[in-house]
């Protein structure tokens, strides 16, 4: 398999390269250079495949041989190894629960399956391998779960003291192991700055190895495609056709849905759903791409105001055009024809949130509540249509807003009321980049 970067087609990387440098140097994204159909015998016998064994053939289609059946099947096993079950509203309208990692939310797939796939790739090296993550909560939460007690590997997380929520502290710092979290004196940009220092300082370079576990990796979003397949299986006997709609912040999630309906997924549309962040909607209806700094909302982990993978949406419209480099119209109309969109503000997200739970018994957390808000406007104007809404995040989650909004305390599963017994264990760090440099010498 190989891939190049989104901004010059001749940048070319194996599934190894592109696993670990995350970027490719032009800052560009790394994309497949096919994207083939999966075999129609699979695509046909869904229903007759477990989970697990549909993200076997997907990987293994796209990855071309770049890793053996019987290390894939082992990697795919230990990177999807719970459920992502379908619950049905009513005739119309199905939510599709991708909270049932360790971390309760999706973000568990793509980081579990990046950790597998660097676990196999680090095969063979003497020396430890170092991921550093700047986190402002979710994404290292999944990341310190997914990589836990990999061996040759270790995870340096940090993070903006006092500006995570409890329970994403505790999701930091409690592991233990291989992971470590550092508490850092400032913000979530402070972090990433520390970060970054440390990549572009050549002489640390040499002596440790290190590498990121951002979250535009594109080992990512291959298992991300994995449960919309999952998804059709669970509602297929239908004759109405099939939309997805995704919450969407960096746009990730929908990225790995195009993956899938290029692989042969038959969805008629997806929809794109967000909070006040309205980038992409915006961009939809007018061709005016305009990134603009975020803005704070409930459905806080999709204030994106410039989503980093709209550079691969961009491309795989390109893509679909064949012949030549199409026009910015062409590439418009081809994304318009697909993808809807649709944004809500904080009001109408918790009116969402209170209806779904008084009309179905079902709580949704904010950022499902924006994906069931934008199904329900794009079913006023096409009723024939079962739509699947990705519920990306446990209510437990938010659990101040969602008692608020329910008006009453909502339960919390079993294994978050075990964080809070558990020990918080981190290094206090400054801003300062040589005390960073001195803890990583000192450590690695
Ligand atoms: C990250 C995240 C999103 C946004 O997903 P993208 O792939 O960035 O669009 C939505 N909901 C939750 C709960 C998330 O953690």
């Amino acid at each position: 398999m190989q891939l190049y970067s989104t901004k010059n087609r001749d940048i070319q990387v194996d599934l190894k390269q592109a696993v670990f440098q995350g970027l490719p140097e032009d800052n560009g994204l790394f994309m497949p250079n096919d994207i083939p159909r999966l075999p129609q015998s699979i695509l046909d016998n869904l229903s007759h495949l477990s989970f697990s064994e549909i993200g076997f053939h997907i990987s293994k289609t796209l990855f071309q041989g770049a890793i053996p059946d019987q290390d894939l099947k082992e990697i795919i096993d230990k990177a999807i190894n719970f459920p992502a079950p379908i619950v049905q509203l009513d005739d119309q309208k199905y939510i599709l629960e991708l909270f049932h990692g360790p971390s309760l939310a999706f973000k568990d797939f793509g980081a579990r399956f990046m950790a597998q796939l660097m676990s196999y790739f680090n095969r063979g090296e003497d020396q430890e391998l170092t991921i550093l993550v700047a986190t402002s909560g979710d994404t290292g939460g999944a990341v310190a779960a997914g990589f836990h007690k990999t061996p040759g590997i270790r995870v340096v997380i940090l993070y903006p003291s006092g500006k995570v929520s409890a329970l994403q502290e505790k999701q930091l710092t409690t592991l233990g192991h291989n992971i470590t979290a550092l508490e850092v004196d400032g913000t979530f940009d402070d972090c990433q700055a520390l970060v970054k220092q440390a990549f572009l300082d050549q002489e640390l370079r040499s002596k440790t190895r290190i590498s990121s576990a951002n979250s535009i990796n594109i080992s990512r979003l291959v298992p991300q495609s994995f449960y919309y397949f999952e998804a059709y299986k669970q509602v297929q006997k239908t004759t109405e056709d099939i939309v997805f709609c995704i919450p969407s912040g960096n746009f990730g999630n929908l990225t790995a849905g195009l993956l899938a309906y290029k692989m042969g997924l038959p969805v008629h549309q997806f929809i794109a759903a967000t909070n006040r962040n309205d980038v992409v909607p915006s961009y939809l209806q007018d061709g005016d791409y305009q990134p603009r700094p975020s803005i704070r909302t409930l459905s806080n982990a999709m204030d994106v105001g410039n989503p980093s993978n709209f550079a691969r949406m961009v491309d795989i419209f390109s893509a679909a055009k064949g012949k030549g480099i199409p026009s910015d119209q062409g590439i418009w109309e081809g994304m318009n024809k697909l993808i809807s969109g649709f944004s809500f503000n904080d009001q109408e997200t918790e009116q969402a949130v209170k209806y779904i739970f008084d009309t179905y018994n079902y709580l949704i957390d904010p950022h499902g509540a924006v994906g069931y808000l934008a199904l329900d406007a794009y079913q006023k104007q096409h009723p024939n249509t079962k739509g699947i809404v990705l519920e990306t995040a446990h209510p437990a989650k938010f659990k101040e807003d969602m008692d608020r909004v329910i008006g009453k305390e909502i339960p919390v599963p079993e294994r978050l009321l075990a964080l809070s017994d558990r020990v918080k264990e981190a290094t206090s760090m400054s801003i300062d980049y040589t005390s960073f440099r001195t803890w990583l010498i000192e450590n690695l």
